[in-house]
């Protein structure tokens, strides 16, 4: 047995999912994947609720086995009153690991993990964004039998690298871009270090908030009048003033996208991209919030929380994005665009 390490930041546990108070809801537009060990639970129950799990079973095209979702996109055991059929009947351990960890995420490195709460739900995104304390992170540890191999002294340069872009993030005499500008200047000088002095930031296609936008139109929606509303964008002149309006908004969200991204980017040799992609949401939300004129903070969350639903929970998303964040554009044009 070993000893793992598990880093939470402070405001993990004050997550509670307010399932039929929810704005929204996880279980409408996604298939959830379904893990072996739940498949064989399902295979346990009998009557009226065993039937229904065993004619909803299908498989996506990756093979994996899913819930077919129902014609209007939601999960054929969410009911009317936005719960769980299941979780009702037969309570949390009969959830897939996809259900009961949404939206929790976690990240293992050898006998360290690291969880989180990511920013695709409403709850949690008004959880951080009300957060007030300087990141920092809370320890558990539990046995296991299971450990990864890893490069630990690798893994404490990121890590330290990581201290250094939070205490930039968290100095108040810097303006937003000047963090952001600081930020690509430590993990740029990093970077060229990890490609022995050859490091040439991506070629430059994404120079206007248009070409943002022409990226985020190629994504697929769950919803899809959020494209629209995107598409809608173009084109219209609006201001970056939100960026230091809401500096506490974009502090945050860019911590939460080097917590969530930056050591398992990095390990894979590749420490900039992830800057881009926080960088990259800055200015797309930046300029929402400017069309919004003044949003409150409910609304705030609502543009935020969307964002990272439809962006950062699809990997053909996310691959779409990382492709263009690490061939289409450097970080110095992103800068720019703020
Ligand atoms: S989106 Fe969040 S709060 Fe809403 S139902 Fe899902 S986990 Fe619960």
């Amino acid at each position: 047995m070993i000893v793992i390490k598990t880093f939470v930041p402070t405001y993990f546990d004050k997550f509670r999912c307010i399932a039929d108070k929810c704005p929204d809801t996880c279980c409408a537009g996604w298939e959830a994947d379904l893990d072996g060990e739940i498949i064989e639970k399902y295979k346990t129950i009998d009557g009226k609720l065993g039937e229904r799990i065993k004619t909803s079973l299908a498989k996506d095209e990756t093979d994996c086995n899913i819930f077919a979702l129902c014609e209007n996109g939601r999960c054929p055991f969410l009911n009317s009153c936005n719960l769980c059929d299941i979780q009702a009947a037969l309570g949390e351990d009969f959830l897939s690991k996809t259900c009961s960890l949404f939206p929790r995420f976690f990240e293992d490195f050898g006998d360290m993990r690291e969880m989180g709460l990511g920013f695709g739900c409403p709850e949690a995104a008004r959880i951080m964004l009300d957060d007030s304390e300087p990141f920092s992170l809370c320890l558990y540890e539990e046995r296991s039998d299971k450990s990864g191999d890893i490069d630990e002294d690798f893994l404490s340069e990121l890590i330290e690298l990581r201290e250094e872009i939070f205490k930039v993030l968290e100095d108040n005499k810097l303006s937003f871009r000047e963090k952001a500008e600081n930020t690509v200047d430590l993990v740029s000088a990093f970077q060229n270090e990890l490609d022995d002095g050859c490091f040439r930031d991506g070629a430059t296609t994404i120079q206007s908030f248009d070409e943002c936008i022409s990226i985020l139109e190629k994504m697929e929606y769950i919803r899809p009048e959020r494209r629209d509303f995107v598409s809608s964008l173009k084109g219209k002149k609006l201001s970056n003033n939100s960026l230091e309006l809401y500096h506490s908004d974009f502090e945050k969200l860019m911590k939460y996208y080097i917590f969530r991204y930056f050591l398992a980017y990095g390990y894979d040799y590749d420490v900039i991209t992830p800057i881009k992609l926080g960088i990259f949401a800055c200015i797309v939300i930046s300029r929402i919030y400017s069309y919004l004129e003044n949003p409150d903070f409910e609304t705030r969350v609502r543009v935020i929380y969307s964002y990272s639903k439809e962006v950062e929970y699809s990997d053909v998303n996310m691959d779409l994005l990382d492709e263009a964040m690490y061939m289409n554009c450097s970080a110095d044009d992103l800068i720019k665009l703020l």
